[in-house]
């Protein structure tokens, strides 16, 4: 499979050639490298893209999540020519972000305000930037598996990348675990930063006890309950803190409410977030040049009053759930040592052989390439995101390819 990967794609692989020149492992973001290269991709309409080859892939991974809207919308592009028309960099504040801001606080009951910034990353670093500062704590409490931005990387188990404050890493769904922490040092925690559902870390979900844990500790100790809902949000019009009915105390979101621009938002009850008040005295500073850009903002605007309705991500979340049990059952019923793990349209396909890492490595290098081969695109990891334009065809399409990959 490798070898005629090799074959199939020599534009890709001189694309590569040429980025590595000036790009160390020829692209900007770490998480795009996979063996032996990865597809160079040129463009895309509605759920398909183009690889430089001038293969066409169904694409099921939907930008990691972030390409809810699938490619070229129309209802998006003209959206940004009209703010764009209007004069953008407009040197104050303008009616786009508080159009933004407006739809973002009534949809999420944990965000009477809201701040925006360029990606999730920093979007997670503000919010436990205030759970600190108003808090006046220091500890921060993460989980293994948990990812809250490529800067902040916590990493499991070993040394800490970047991360500019004193933290704790707990094991994930382990209530134990939790009140252990609490009980030990809760009068230092400024905050705990949780997903609902481990995106990065496998698609795991958060149990609704163990989440619910959370918000009873943080509540009785005086910390802050953090949800980085930055790829849980789609889970339906309220997150999936509406579908948990847990209201934390401050929410983060980025990817699909840019309308497939850079974003990232922290929000949370007003006693928070006005410390943010420029007005105030000592007031927190939060600045960034491109926090509130026009385009984003109007963007934003746009998806969420043409795609990101209520209906529209109830019925992506049931289609995802659908596909995710019949994976699991082709999975379980011809015996294939795989498994699938998700919440709603994003989820991950893990190899289980029982025989080692190794092993298990190969049969999902093996089965994605098998996939790639016939037309259907997802990461090397195993994550798969739908998008609003995967229908029933593609779906159909690809578990019938899956039967054929496989040699069913
Ligand atoms: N939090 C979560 C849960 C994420 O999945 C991501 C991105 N994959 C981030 C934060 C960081 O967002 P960004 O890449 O926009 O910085």
């Amino acid at each position: 499979a490798r070898a005629a990967y090799v074959a199939r794609n020599p534009g890709s692989a001189a694309a590569l050639h040429r980025a590595r020149q000036v790009l160390p492992g020829g692209n900007t973001r770490s998480s795009l490298w996979s063996d032996p290269f990865p597809l160079c991709i040129e463009s895309g309409a509605g759920c398909r893209i183009r690889d430089v080859d001038g293969h066409d892939y169904v694409d099921l991974l939907g930008e990691f999540t972030a390409g809810i809207f699938g490619h070229s919308s129309p209802v998006l592009a003209q959206a940004l020519a009209e703010a764009h028309a209007r004069g953008i960099n407009l040197s104050s504040h303008t009616p786009y972000e508080v159009a933004l801001a407006e739809r973002l606080c009534a949809r999420f009951p944990s965000m009477d305000r809201v701040r925006f910034a360029n990606s999730g990353t920093e979007a997670n670093l503000m919010a436990v930037t205030a759970a600190r500062c108003v808090t006046g704590r220091d500890k921060v409490v993460v989980f293994t598996g948990g990812y809250h931005g490529g800067f902040m990387t916590f990493a499991g188990g070993g040394s800490p990348v970047n991360v500019p404050f004193d933290y704790a890493c707990l094991p994930y769904n382990d209530i134990a675990a939790a009140e252990a922490e609490f009980q030990a040092c809760g009068a230092q925690i400024a905050c705990v930063l949780v997903e609902p559902m481990l995106g990065a870390g496998g698609c795991i979900p958060g149990d609704p006890a163990f989440l619910q844990a959370l918000r009873d500790l943080t509540t009785r100790h005086g910390a802050f309950l953090i949800f980085d809902e930055v790829q849980t949000a789609r889970m339906g019009v309220g997150g999936a803190q509406g579908r948990l009915g847990i209201i934390p105390d401050m929410t983060t979101v980025g990817k699909f409410f840019g309308g497939g621009l850079a974003f990232g938002a922290f929000g949370g009850r007003a006693g928070i977030m006005d410390h943010f008040d420029p007005s105030r005295p000592g007031a927190l500073p939060h600045a960034g040049t491109f926090n509130n850009n026009s385009l984003t903002m109007a963007a934003g605007v746009a998806a969420i009053d043409t795609y990101l309705t209520a209906e529209a991500l109830d019925a992506l979340y049931t289609r995802g759930e659908t596909l995710r049990a019949a994976l699991a059952e082709i999975f379980v019923a011809r015996g294939l040592p795989f498994r699938i793990s998700g919440m709603g349209a994003i989820m991950n396909i893990h190899p289980d052989s029982g025989m080692g890492r190794e092993v298990d490595q190969k049969l999902l290098a093996l089965l994605h390439l098998t996939m790639q081969e016939r037309g259907y695109y997802f990461a090397a990891r195993g994550l798969m995101a739908l998008s609003f334009p995967v229908g029933e065809a593609e779906l159909a399409g690809f578990m019938a390819a899956l039967e054929q990959g496989v040699g069913l």
